[in-house]
């Protein structure tokens, strides 16, 4: 009518019914308890004695089974579920890190906080709940936040991060190098280490450029005095190029 038309795809309403579905499954799903965290380790590269975990969150739908996060955490952070889920992530992570240490493994536990969830002082309480509630020393949990997450809004999460650092937390950036330049702003940041993308890590020894570019990353953590993980190391060349390259950690 009026001298135009409109195209119907039966394919847009299907993604549209796939998101609606998703996301009230997600509603539901902390109070139904069908979230769990995996840990993966971490290792000190100069020793390979594990140092820490990092701590990842998981779905297990009834239906579709264990639903891994990209295929979920946009839309917590979308809905804002982010929340209440993240607060739920920093409980469970610290008391599971609590009992570790109390049964005598001196390991540090990492927690990733998104950039919605530095928006507000919420998660300044958070953070501190947690750790009262668990017992677990401050030292021993590690902050990572992405380096996209950290440009959102500058001021506002450098502030929040030294705040977070008062309460005697590690901060990591995580996912580093694959964001806008932070490389400014490092400094403005109370950053204790730098978690080397995987993107730089996977076919490290394919090409020297990615040798020169995680050695370029090391040195950049050692001359601000910065802790350097590398992440996703599969291969055991990969492993080689990282230790004898100085990176600190490993996962
Ligand atoms: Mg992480
Ligand atoms: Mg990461």
């Amino acid at each position: 009518g009026k001298c135009r038309f409109v195209l119907f795809e039966s394919g847009m309403h299907d993604t549209m019914q796939a998101r609606m579905e998703l996301e009230m499954d997600l509603r539901d799903a902390l109070g139904n308890d069908e979230f769990f965290l995996a840990y993966q380790p971490i290792v000190d590269l100069s020793d390979m004695s594990p140092n820490g975990v990092e701590a990842l969150i998981r779905w297990r739908h009834p239906v579709r089974g264990v639903v891994q996060p990209d295929d979920f955490i946009p839309m917590l952070e979308e809905t804002g579920l982010i929340t209440d889920i993240g607060r739920w992530v920093l409980q469970q992570a610290c008391a599971q890190g609590a009992a570790w240490r109390a049964a005598g493994y001196e390991i540090g536990l990492a927690v990733n906080v998104s950039g919605r969830q530095l928006d507000s002082d919420q998660i300044l309480t958070d953070v501190q709940s947690a750790l009262s509630a668990s017992g677990l020393e401050a030292s021993a949990l590690t902050i990572e936040i992405t380096e996209t997450a950290l440009m959102r809004n500058i001021e506002e999460t450098a502030r929040r991060l030294l705040l977070l650092k008062e309460l005697g937390v590690r901060i990591a950036i995580d996912d580093f190098g694959t964001g806008y330049s932070s490389l400014a702003h490092l400094q403005r940041f109370p950053v204790d280490a730098l978690k080397i993308d995987r993107s730089f890590i996977t076919g490290l020894a394919d090409n020297a450029e990615g040798e020169t570019l995680i050695h370029t990353l090391v040195q950049l953590g050692k001359s601000l005095s910065i802790e350097t993980f590398a992440e996703g190391i599969e291969q055991q060349h990969e492993l080689s190029l990282l230790r004898g390259g100085g990176c600190d950690s490993g996962q």
